[in-house]
């Protein structure tokens, strides 16, 4: 072995020991089976290096390190994260895992892989794979956890990676794994990784807010200093055991802030929270946060609309503190919060610091119930991807509302949640039957929308059913995915009398009952989905006696098809089906005339089109201003037809957009929002790309008209950072 390789070995029994220690309370039985994880993950990766050119193992000893140090997780985390790499980059499998760690282990492996799989090795985070990642989530809460870790490993190494790497791994980061962090309660991890985000998507302004935030160190050392000096002699003298921290905002949420309030940063960076820990009883906790918030507040004036009290009502990421604002001497205010020590632990690490607090179990409930409303929506036999992404993240960032039952029982639904929400949060059934609410005793609709602190009483009637609209009315991925099934169910019934009627019209006809008349069926009234047809059909919004001009040869059905060769046809065809006008009307003539919307230039409502008569596929709709338009006019003038569109629309079209702008933090995530919340804009499909510092997304939407399309790409323009939204013709 040579010198260098010696110092190496050193180095990584050094780390392994290093994790060890940080393993706080391990039996000598944890010890063993920890050293057994490090020794098969130093083996298994012990030809592999890491991008810095160092030793691949020293990754998973610092991740293990992260899990057991940072989140308080325990042994079997620590073997999970030393070997969370193992099954997807080497040559050990699962089985080998299992064979040798157990079952426990190798389910938080396969978890820890195929996450990897979804995300790691995907260029963008697509809807689905967000779904796998939640599924995954569920089965094992430590996976996630473990996964965070990873993540926040790699970006603290993330200098080594190419610039593009950098950038795709700086954006997930603060897309999907900040949000995650934050919403399971690990403060400190949450900032991180903001804060490393920026330093990688832009990092000129990460270094000017940094230093800047150094350089002004010591005024607000003296400022805290001065504020509290006052409240720590009267703590002192109640004999109060504590400590006051200052803490100055993050780098990320200054930048934010500078960028989503306009203010420079003079203006905030004296913006800092003051907070006092009290080394307490947990029976006393509650009694001793409001006594100090009393000594406060004899020195400070408070806002009295700025106080929060999450020690009776925690949220449900399991944050516990009672916060107020008061007025500093020199006129700013100082938001303080008070809080134990048990909750400033819970507050920084998150769940896993909670474990060590048994005694008191509001916080696993909390934990518990978020994880099964997450599998509520999952559990959808038929979510839709995109959707499911905006429920998801109205649920994930939304600030919550805390309501109550008539009983007094605590309910938490995400903010601009209705009393139908309620009502199925409930139970389906009660959500299912509700015909109104009572708010505080006072009457009030489905659609209300509750306020935190409002009690509500759901009042049923066992003749009501849920109705479309009702999809309006709530905001919660329960709700939502209930009334669907039920409407769903709903229409199937109707459907089969549907059936039946389209079999009696076959048999008259002499026409066979079969797939493929069915397909022609769906074809010629331009339905996609069987049950939607029947459906209607059903419930005569389909006119069967249109059947009767086509054609039955042994059973099977054949459409009389009229060859249209040219415009003279096309006009002749016009008169004799009684129109008066010369033209093709999209929307109106669609069971008359064969046509479709030609994919090369993708036409919507509002757009100047003709139509042009191809030899096997029928008309075809174009642009006027299709690139392809010049030459068939001018080559093909006995093809071209006039058309426009209906008065009415009720179809939606598709169209697609092209935006570029500079890759600023959360642009995407706005960009997004800002398309699901435009009322009737649907994505079908999205992708991001970003190459040094500039992004270039292509975004498929569902629009009515070109009215609705300009005004969407207006709001898509006024996005700060956007460069330029223009529309595409191409499907990509
Ligand atoms: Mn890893």
């Amino acid at each position: 072995m040579s010198v260098a390789e010696e110092i190496e070995k050193r180095e990584i029994l050094n780390a392994y020991k290093g994790l060890l220690r940080s393993v706080k309370t391990r039996s000598k039985e944890d010890t063993k089976l920890i050293r057994k994880a490090f020794d098969v993950s130093l083996d298994a990766h012990k030809d592999m290096r890491r991008k810095s050119g160092e030793p691949y193992i020293f990754h998973p000893i610092a991740v293990a390190r992260i899990c057991a140090e940072e989140i308080g997780l325990g042994t079997t985390s620590v073997i999970c994260a030393l070997l969370h790499d193992t099954v997807e980059d080497t040559y050990l499998k699962l089985e080998d895992i299992e064979a040798m760690f157990g079952k426990k282990v190798a389910t938080v492996i396969d978890g820890l892989t195929k996450i990897s799989g979804v995300i790691d090795h995907t260029e963008s985070i697509q809807a689905e794979n967000f779904r796998k990642i939640l599924l995954t989530l569920s089965e094992d809460i430590r996976v996630i956890l473990i996964k965070l870790a990873d993540r926040l490993h790699n970006m603290r190494t993330l200098v080594s990676m190419k610039r593009e790497k950098q950038l795709k791994i700086a954006s997930e980061t603060l897309f999907l794994y900040a949000p995650l962090a934050h919403r399971l309660g690990l403060y400190n991890i949450k900032t991180e990784l903001e804060d490393l985000s920026l330093k990688f998507q832009d990092p000129e302004t990460y270094e000017e807010i940094s230093t800047k935030l150094k350089k002004t160190q010591a005024v607000r050392s003296r400022f805290i200093r001065t504020f509290s000096s006052p409240i720590k002699r009267a703590l002192d003298e109640l004999g109060f055991k504590y400590e006051i921290k200052g803490r100055p905002k993050s780098t990320f949420s200054i930048y934010n802030k500078i960028k989503t309030k306009h203010v420079p940063f003079e203006e905030i960076y004296d913006l800092f929270a003051i907070r006092i820990v009290l080394d307490v009883e947990p029976q006393k906790e509650k009694a001793e946060c409001w006594r100090v918030y009393s000594v406060v507040t004899d020195f400070y004036q408070p806002n009295p609309d700025r106080l929060r009290d999450w020690i009776s009502m925690p949220k449900s990421n399991g944050y516990e503190s009672l916060h107020t604002t008061v007025m500093s001497p020199s006129g700013k205010w100082v938001e303080v919060q008070i809080r134990s020590k048990r909750m400033d632990e819970i507050a920084e690490k998150g769940l896993a610091a909670h474990w060590k607090y048994k005694e008191s179990n509001n916080y696993e409930n909390n934990l518990e119930n978020w994880i099964t409303k997450i599998r509520e929506v999952l559990e959808n036999p038929d979510p839709n991807a995109l959707e499911f992404i905006d429920d998801f993240k109205l649920n994930l960032f939304a600030e919550e509302i805390v309501v109550f039952t008539p009983k007094g029982e605590i309910k938490s639904l995400p903010a601009g949640a209705t009393s139908l929400d309620f009502a199925f949060e409930i139970h389906t059934k009660v959500g299912a039957q509700c015909i109104g609410a009572k708010v505080n005793g006072k009457l009030v609709p489905l659609s209300h929308e509750l306020k935190s602190g409002d009690q509500v009483e759901i009042i049923t009637s066992n003749k009501q059913k849920p109705k479309e609209e009702w999809l309006k009315y709530v905001v919660t991925g329960k709700a939502k995915s209930k009334i669907k099934s039920v409407l769903k169910d709903e229409k199937r019934i109707i459907a089969a009398d549907g059936k039946e009627k389209l079999e009696k019209k076959l048999e008259s006809m002499k026409a066979e009952n079969n797939h493929q008349n069915l397909r022609e069926i769906m074809n010629y009234y331009k339905y996609n989905s069987e049950i939607d047809l029947l459906h209607d059909i059903a419930l005569d919004l389909v006119n069967l006696d249109k059947l009767n001009k086509f054609n039955v040869e042994k059973g099977k059905l054949k459409h009389p098809q009229t060859i249209i060769n040219s415009n003279r046809d096309f006009e002749k065809l016009l008169k004799e089906r009684g129109k008066t006008e010369e033209m093709l009307v999209i929307g109106e003539d669609m069971d008359q005339f064969d046509y479709k919307l030609s994919p090369c230039c993708n036409p919507i409502p509002g757009d100047e089109v003709f139509g042009f008569i191809t030899i096997h596929d029928g008309i075809k709709i174009h642009k006027t201003s299709c690139p392809n338009a010049v030459e068939l006019m001018s080559n093909y003038a006995y093809r071209i037809v006039k058309a426009r569109w209906t008065g009415q629309q009720k179809i939606a079209f598709l169209a697609g957009i092209k935006i570029t702008g500079l890759d600023g933090v959360g642009i995407v995530n706005k960009i997004t929002q800002i398309i699901s919340s435009e009322l009737n804009v649907n994505m079908r499909s999205i992708s991001f790309d970003s190459n040094d510092g500039v992004f270039e997304g292509n975004i498929m939407v569902y629009v009515h008209d070109t009215n609705h399309l300009t005004s969407l790409l207006q709001k898509l323009k006024s996005v700060n950072g956007v460069i330029s939204v223009i529309r595409i013709d191409h499907h990509s």
